[in-house]
This record gives structure tokens, C-alpha cells and sequence, in this order.
């Protein structure tokens, strides 16, 4: 059985690694230059490293990254709201997104990888599965699903870095008034952080600006960060289906969700792994990946409305007395709420 897969990001990676190991032959098309990531930070959250441990390289994830656990949330004055105990928390592996990639990457044989191809349609594309993991402007969606809504702003930009350090630092969320920060720390003492803040699409902002008077060492970060990546935030709407005929949509293509849980490149991993492990059953792919994705987009959205969404000093009084009469154990269990995914038995 043969399969195509559209875009070699980390979704798409992910499942040519997973596909061939039930045995698929596959080939990855890609329209860029190259096969590579930019961006800043990725946690990898204990679902995508069960995902990333079926794959078979998980033991080279967790040789790149660092393991991590959080230390909690706290206000843009530095305060805590939620401060977390180490017992009991799971870890996640603080990495660069491009070392991520990366180990997906060589995990393949060059000789399926494809780049300067740009799909255009699925009719070009001779295979048994084609997999449409082409990202949230995804080609193969707006053709395969016309009356589904294309991408929509989700009301917030974000801007994203890696900064030299060294730092020693724990993994923390800030909440602040319209905005949020957060900072994962590298295991070389560099630190991938993320501002993110309520703004209408394409606002000339300056992160400094917003984020400058927030608690230490969130400005150091911004400053010391040569190359700083801005990215409006977008999320698709929730759609009817992820799969029409021989194609399965995956990763962004299927569910791109706002950032605020962490989730989206995680769940472009489960989503291979299940690909693969369905072995060409799609209705079944469908069945089992809609409404966890669901779950955790919708997830997200409410972590946003009562994160970077609130503005009012009222609403953030209100807020930050909530988080802050959570016990650390209730906060823990809230937090592991998305990251107890197992990978679904396989067939053989
Ligand atoms: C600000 C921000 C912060 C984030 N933080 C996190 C985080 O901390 N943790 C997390 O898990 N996720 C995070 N995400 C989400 C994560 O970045 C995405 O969910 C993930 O990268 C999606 O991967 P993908 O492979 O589906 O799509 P993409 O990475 O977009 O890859 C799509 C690929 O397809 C190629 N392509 C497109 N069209 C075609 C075509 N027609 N033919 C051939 N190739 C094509 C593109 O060139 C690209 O390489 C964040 C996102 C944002 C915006």
C-alpha cells in the first residue's frame, strides 16, 4: 500500500515515520526549498512523547530536549497564582522546534523526500492514502471541503524567540491584563519563550512595548533575542469531517487551535500514530481523532478566555483570586486533563 503525504512539517514527518513502520510505502512532497522548522520552543507534552515512543524516537527526543516540569502561573507583577509541586507532575521535554523536526527527519530515508513540490490538486497524486498535512491554509482542505470555513483570527499575535541565557529557570505561564508570556527553558541554559497579546490582525506593535513592565526576566528575553518571529494567531473552525475518499487530513490542515494549551504540534503527533494505526481505516481515523481534537481546541479557546482575554481589572481581580485559591494537586489534575492520551491498540 502506497501513500502520499502533503507537506513535510512535523504533522507530516510524523506520518510517513508512522505509516512505514505498519509497513507503508510512502513518499513526502513538500513545496519549500527545504525540509525545515523554524520557529522557537516546543513542549513536548506526555501524549505526543507516548506518540513520539511508538514512533521509535522518543530515546532521541529525550537526548536533544530536557526534561521539565512547571513551575506554575504567575501574574505580570511576577506574583504567583499557581504555584506547582514537583511531586506529581509529569514531565514534558523542552526543545527546539527545529530538533524536533529534525529527529523525525532522519528517522526517514532521503529517498522519499521530496521537496520544491507543490501540490496542487488531489487527482495528481497516484496513491492508496493520501495524507493532506499541508498546514492551516491547507490546499487539499479548501478542495476537498469547499463549503467548510477557511481559518479564522483568533483575536491575538504572538511573538516568539529563543534567548542566549544561560538562565535557570522553571517552565512558567504569566497572565497579565490582554496579554501572556511563557518561557521554556533549554537544557544549554537558552530559553524559548512566547508574548503573546490581544490586538486586531496585523497591528504595528512593539513586543517591548506591551511587555516591558512585566516581571523579570520576560524583557531580558525579549531584548536579548536576535531574530524575534511575530505570528497573528489563527485557528480553523471546527470541521465536519477530517477525511473525503483516499485523503486524511492531518495536524494544522485538520485542527489548527490557538496555542494556549501547547497543544497543536502534539496533537499533529497522536494524529500520525492513530493514522497508522487504523492501517487505512479512515472512517475509523475520523471516529477516533475528531473528538479528542475537539476536546482539546475547544480546551484552548477557554484556556484563552480566561488567559490573554481578560482586560478589565475587575475581570483580572476575579481571575487571579480563582487561580490562586486552587490547590496545587486540583491545578495538577487540570493540567494532566489533556496529556493522558494513550495510543490506540493496533490491529496486528
Ligand atoms: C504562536 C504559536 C505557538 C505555538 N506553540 C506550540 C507549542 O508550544 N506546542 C505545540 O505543540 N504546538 C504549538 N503551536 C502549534 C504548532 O506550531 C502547529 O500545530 C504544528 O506546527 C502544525 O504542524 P503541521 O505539520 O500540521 O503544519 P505545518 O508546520 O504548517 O506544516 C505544513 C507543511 O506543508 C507544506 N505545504 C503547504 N502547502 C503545500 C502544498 N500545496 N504542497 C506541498 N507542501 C505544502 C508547508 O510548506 C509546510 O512545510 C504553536 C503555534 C503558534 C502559531
Amino acid at each position: 500500500m502506497k501513500a502520499i503525504v502533503v507537506g513535510g512539517g512535523i504533522g507530516g514527518l510524523a506520518a510517513a515515520v508512522s505509516l512505514r513502520r505498519v509497513g507503508w510505502e510512502v513518499q513526502v512532497l513538500e513545496r519549500a526549498a527545504a525540509f525545515a522548522e523554524i520557529g522557537a520552543g516546543v513542549g513536548v507534552m506526555p501524549n505526543a512523547l507516548r506518540a513520539l515512543e511508538w514512533m521509535g524516537v522518543a530515546d532521541e527526543v529525550r537526548r536533544l530536549g530536557t526534561p521539565r516540569v512547571s513551575g506554575g502561573v504567575r501574574a505580570s507583577d511576577g506574583r504567583w497564582l499557581v504555584h506547582l509541586p514537583e511531586a506529581g507532575q509529569e514531565r514534558v521535554i523542552a526543545m527546539h522546534r527545529a530538533d524536533l523536526h529534525g529527529v523525525l527527519l532522519r528517522a526517514l530515508p532521503p529517498e522519499i523526500l521530496f521537496n520544491n513540490v507543490e501540490v496542487t490538486g488531489v487527482e495528481e497524486l497516484d496513491a492508496d492514502l493520501v495524507v493532506a498535512a499541508d498546514g492551516i491554509n491547507s490546499r487539499l482542505r479548501a478542495e476537498l471541503l469547499p463549503d467548510a470555513p477557511g481559518p479564522v483570527y483568533a483575536g491575538a499575535t504572538a511573538w516568539r524567540g529563543v534567548a542566549p541565557g544561560p538562565y535557570d529557570l522553571p517552565i512558567t505561564q504569566t497572565l497579565g491584563p490582554g496579554g501572556e508570556a511563557g518561557v521554556l527553558p533549554l537544557g544549554d541554559g537558552r530559553v524559548c519563550w512566547y508574548v503573546a497579546a490581544v490586538a486586531p490582525a496585523q497591528a504595528g506593535l512593539d513586543p517591548l512595548e506591551l511587555f516591558g513592565g512585566w516581571h523579570d526576566p520576560l524583557p531580558h528575553l525579549i531584548r536579548s533575542t536576535s531574530q524575534v518571529l511575530r505570528h497573528d494567531i489563527y485557528e480553523l473552525p471546527l470541521l465536519p469531517t477530517f477525511v473525503r475518499g483516499r485523503v486524511a487530513l492531518l495536524g494544522d490542515a485538520a485542527h489548527a487551535m490557538t496555542p494556549y494549551l501547547g497543544q497543536g504540534a502534539c496533537m499533529a503527533l497522536e494524529d500520525a500514530v492513530t493514522l497508522a494505526s487504523v492501517d487505512g481505516d479512515l472512517a475509523r481515523y475520523d471516529a477516533l481523532r475528531r473528538p479528542r481534537t475537539r476536546a482539546v481546541w475547544r480546551g484552548s479557546r477557554r484556556a484563552g478566555r480566561f488567559g490573554i482575554e481578560v482586560r478589565s481589572r475587575l475581570g483580572l481581580e476575579v481571575r487571579n483570586f480563582a487561580l490562586r485559591s486552587v490547590p496545587g494537586s486540583v491545578a495538577l489534575r487540570g493540567m494532566s486533563r489533556f496529556t493522558t492520551w494513550q495510543v490506540p491498540s493496533m490491529p496486528r
